[in-house]
């Protein structure tokens, strides 16, 4: 249990130093085997991902009961919703990473990049703007993740989900590379040759 809320901290801590999330905005959480069934270790509500120590890291059951002090994350239900539906999915990084959140606040849809993953779709799916913590966006966003890896929540952010919390780290990180590398190219092909 230990090494599992550590590599919580961990990944909260490389998200936050690469950028991925600002404020005390964006949240995460892993599955994890405990003795009466399913643990889910999330982040805290209203508070950095920057410096988050053992006792932040909040325990709830798969229904949602709060296991340990604190208060989760107010995305826990969204959280727990995915879990639901992904039995395969152990991981779950939420942010607001600038690049990837412009695209979600404009009409224009990040393509998926090779390098992470089959693409089946050469855009990441999305879905309509809910309202953060509310029941309706949890679910929403557990229907968009029914398959695939990657939703994009527009006008809010982005959503990652993967087999171990590590991968999904791994998935964020190029979700935002790839839509700054479009924003690059929109860049570059809006200006006139000057030379
Ligand atoms: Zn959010």
């Amino acid at each position: 249990m230990k090494k599992n809320i550590h590599e919580i901290i961990n990944v909260a801590n490389n998200i936050y130093d690469k950028g991925l999330v600002s404020g005390k905005a964006g949240n995460i959480s892993a599955r994890f085997k405990g003795e009466n069934g399913d643990i889910i270790g999330i982040t805290p509500t209203l508070k950095s991902l920057a410096n988050l120590d053992e006792e932040h890291i909040v325990l709830v059951d798969i229904d949602g009961n709060v296991l340990t002090k604190g208060k989760p994350s107010s995305e826990v239900n969204m959280h727990l919703e995915i879990y639901k539906k992904r039995p395969d999915v152990n991981g779950i990084v939420h942010t607001h990473s600038p690049y990837a959140t412009g695209f979600a606040f404009s009409n224009k849809r990040i393509r998926r990049l090779e390098g992470f993953g089959e693409i089946k779709n050469p855009y990441l799916p999305d879905i309509e703007y809910e309202k953060p913590g509310t029941d309706e966006l949890a679910v929403k966003a557990s229907e968009g993740l029914k398959s695939g890896d990657v939703l994009v929540l527009k006008n809010h952010g982005v959503i990652c989900i993967s087999e171990n919390l590590k991968e999904a780290e791994s998935l964020a990180v190029f979700v935002e590379e790839s839509a700054k590398t479009q924003f690059i190219t929109y860049m570059l092909n809006s200006v006139e040759d000057s030379i």
